[in-house]
């Protein structure tokens, strides 16, 4: 399989706004560094589910990945090309219609004057215009509709978004997203705004989605069944970096990095023998503010385990196997 996407050390740091007495005083500038030196790959159909706490830098690098942000420093390679600090005009020639990314709040994401059809019909105008006639726009979006299960689509496609329940605007989204046939979908918590019963639906229909358009998904989740179900791959986040990459199960049911262990430990496995075999590990304390972000293993001031390497020198990602890498000391 051929990669995708690559990302070489990306970093998104946020200025912290100076008030008065700041400027007056002559402080420094303070950065929130939100990404801050992230590495991966993803393989053409495959799925790599970025998981974490919030606030750990997830969606950032999702929406880094599909050029919402432009990045600080690093590398994004899509499709072999270079899209680090490309410009929008650029970006929309070709990138924009070959990535796409699907929100967490699916009423958010859809505007409440315009009917379920167009919405879904706004990026083929944008990005076709006159290309295609009215006809063949609708006839697109029709068949789109029906393959998010929105049916019959004749009836959804005049429908306002307050008229849809939330498993049925998420089902829009996606058709929107999907409606310009992309090869590439950042989903940043898509059924998190969900109901239970809906979660595993919309899940389902994604798994169906990215088999039958050949779609590669990075998958943004704080919930670890979702991970676990969902991906091939999981990267965990912590403070701006990933600290754990691997093979789906292996990562779920042999963590190596403390903090990934302490993450999944508070999680129930569905088999009761695994869920008695996983060791217990607690943590310190809450994450440290990421404008300060400790020396060394950035993990270290919670880490039961630290020592005194930990505290100066930062860890890299250490080959556990073929398939599983862990930034952690302790595998050195
Ligand atoms: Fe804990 Fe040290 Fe491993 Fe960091 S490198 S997770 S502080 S043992």
């Amino acid at each position: 399989m051929s990669v995708i996407l690559s990302v070489e050390n990306l970093k998104k740091y946020f200025p912290v706004e100076q008030t008065f007495l700041d400027r007056l005083l002559g402080r420094r500038k303070e950065y929130v560094k939100a990404v801050d030196g992230v590495s991966f790959e993803i393989k053409r159909g495959e799925t790599l589910a970025l998981v974490g706490e919030s606030g750990c830098g997830k969606t950032t690098t999702g929406r880094l990945v599909v050029r919402l942000l432009k990045p600080t420093g690093g590398k994004i390679v899509f499709d072999g090309i270079d899209i680090t600090f490309t410009k929008e005009s650029e970006l929309r020639k070709w990138f924009r219609r070959k990535a796409q990314i699907i929100f967490q709040d699916p009423y958010a994401s859809l505007n409440p004057k315009m009917k379920i059809g167009e919405a879904i019909e706004d990026p083929l105008l944008i990005h076709f215009g006159d290309k295609l006639s009215k006809k063949e726009r609708k006839e697109e979006v029709l068949k789109i509709m029906s393959k998010v299960g929105l049916v019959p689509p004749e009836y959804f496609y005049d429908r306002y978004p307050h008229e849809l329940s939330g498993g049925q605007r998420q089902r829009a989204v996606i058709a929107r997203a999907l409606v310009l046939r992309p090869e590439f979908i950042v989903a940043d918590e898509p059924t998190s705004s969900l109901d239970v019963s809906i979660r595993a639906q919309i899940l389902k229909l994604l798994q169906t989605l990215k088999e039958e358009f050949k779609l590669t998904f990075l998958f943004i989740t704080h919930d670890l069944a979702t991970a676990y179900y969902i991906a091939d791959r999981i990267a965990v986040m912590y403070l701006g970096r990933i600290v754990e990459v691997g093979d789906a199960k292996k990562v779920i049911l042999n963590p190596a990095h403390i903090y990934t262990r302490a993450l999944f430990s508070a999680v129930p496995l569905p088999d009761p023998k695994l869920n008695r075999s996983r060791s217990k590990i607690k943590i310190r304390s809450e994450p440290p503010n990421p404008i300060n972000i400790p020396s060394g293993c950035r993990f270290h001031p919670r880490c039961p385990y630290a020592e005194e390497r930990c505290r100066r020198q930062n860890p890299p990602l250490i080959k556990i196997d073929e398939k599983h890498f862990t930034a952690c000391w302790l595998y050195s």
